[in-house]
């Protein structure tokens, strides 16, 4: 049986009509493909933020097994519906909890983990010829109670299918028409990437651009499980994300801005060994994610360093820093918000040299100060002024991709 996977995202769904337009495009795409089909769910619109709204009208800490059950309802009414319309179109059709679905995660209430996929009963629907959709986001807990798995969690509920079923593929349906090589608000000569690997995109979604859901392509990455990102509302086909080498790929496949990020440094930090360790240590120890990290050249056994975090996380880094400044005896701490940070992510960086420095003088001849650099095998960020921003982004893309 050749199974493919398709998920729908909650935008595609957030009307009847809408609905109507999703279930003909299901029937259309079964017939052309002579595929069995699994149908995963998001819920309609903003469903879920409604319900999180609604819930904390009524509690101060809406939360454990009370929230996912009504989480949980989103999924229910689009899956539900969705089996509707399709088979008022004349197509045999079967909606089915995360539960029914045979969809085992661990207990943590809104964040939980998928622990393994029982597909029999899916299994056996497909061979009666159903179209069997699935409520996305959600599962049951070995306890029998119903979890979900974490905000824009029905991309991994498809991933997860797919992989437990076999699927040929997994396709991601949503409002965009693929991964763009930028942002297109800001450069409208994005353009549509045709194929991708599985690192690039993590890289991207890594440097701020929301593209898909991290722990889905962490997942769909693991077990190799080929992801089709496209428009729910057009033909065209959308981006390939699958495992590639260096060879295949264009030096740069896409170039990102991160406006939401601050740097952060101490100055005057004994340069021994351990200090490090010490210092980040503690950061991450509150679950802090840094990002960047540039330790300068010491001077007379005293060195500065610095990093970047997100902006979520400004207070409570000053605060760790500053603590842990006063424990190794550095100096003062500051933060600076003004700053934004362009990468470029391309596979084929290994194989091309000399994309860095190209990098560096097209900011230069756009008179843009560089204030940090990193570098990886697949990608190199530079922070620069905030007000330049968009400007080093356009140059960027300019320079790499158009
Ligand atoms: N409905 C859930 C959310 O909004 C899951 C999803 O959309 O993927 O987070
Ligand atoms: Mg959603």
């Amino acid at each position: 049986m050749k199974i493919i996977v398709q998920k729908y995202g909650g935008s595609s769904l957030a009307t009847a009509e809408k609905i109507k337009n999703i279930a003909k495009r299901i029937v259309a795409s079964q017939r052309r493909a002579k595929t069995s089909l699994v149908i995963v769910v998001s819920a309609m619109g903003t469903t879920t933020n409604r319900l999180i709204n609604l819930a904390n009208t009524l509690s101060k800490s809406p939360q454990g097994r009370e929230l996912d059950r009504l989480l949980s309802t989103g999924e229910e009414v689009s899956s539900s519906l969705l089996a509707l319309a399709i088979k008022s179109l004349g197509k045999p059709a079967l909606s089915l909890t995360g539960a029914e679905a045979g969809i085992i995660t661990d207990q943590i209430h809104t964040k939980a983990k998928i622990l393994l996929i029982d597909p029999r009963r899916i299994k056996r629907e497909l061979k009666r010829g159903k179209i069997v959709i699935v409520a996305g986001f959600q599962g049951i807990s070995q306890k029998g109670e119903i979890t979900t798995l974490g905000r824009g969690a029905s991309d991994l509920s498809a991933v997860a299918l797919a992989k437990s079923l076999n699927a040929k593929r997994c396709e991601i349906f949503s409002d965009v028409k693929g991964i763009c090589t930028t942002d297109p608000a800001i450069v409208k000569e994005a353009k549509k990437i045709p194929s991708i690997s599985y690192d690039e995109v993590l890289e991207i979604a890594g440097c701020g651009a929301q593209v898909m859901h991290g722990r889905s392509v962490e997942l769909a990455k693991k077990f190799r499980v080929p992801l089709l990102v496209g428009s729910s509302f057009s033909k065209e086909k959308g981006t390939i994300i699958k495992d590639k080498t260096s060879v295949e790929a264009p030096c740069v496949s896409g170039v990102t801005l991160n406006e939401k990020e601050v740097k952060i440094s101490i100055f005057r930090v004994l340069d021994r060994p351990g200090i490090a360790a010490k210092i980040f240590g503690s950061i991450a120890k509150n679950g802090i994610n840094v990002d960047m990290i540039v330790q300068n050249v010491s001077k007379e056994g005293y060195t500065d360093l610095s990093f970047t975090v997100s902006i979520d996380n400004l207070e409570e880094t000053v605060k760790v820093t500053k603590r842990i400044a006063l424990v190794i005896g550095a100096g003062k701490v500051s933060f600076d918000k003004d700053i934004a940070r362009v990468s470029i992510i391309g596979l084929g960086m290994q194989s091309h040299p000399g994309i860095a420095a190209r990098m560096f003088s097209v900011l230069a001849k756009n008179r843009i100060n560089i204030k940090m650099i990193t570098t990886s095998e697949i990608k190199i960020s530079t922070v620069v002024p905030k007000k330049d921003g968009k400007k080093s982004l356009r140059a960027v893309h300019k320079e790499f991709i158009e």
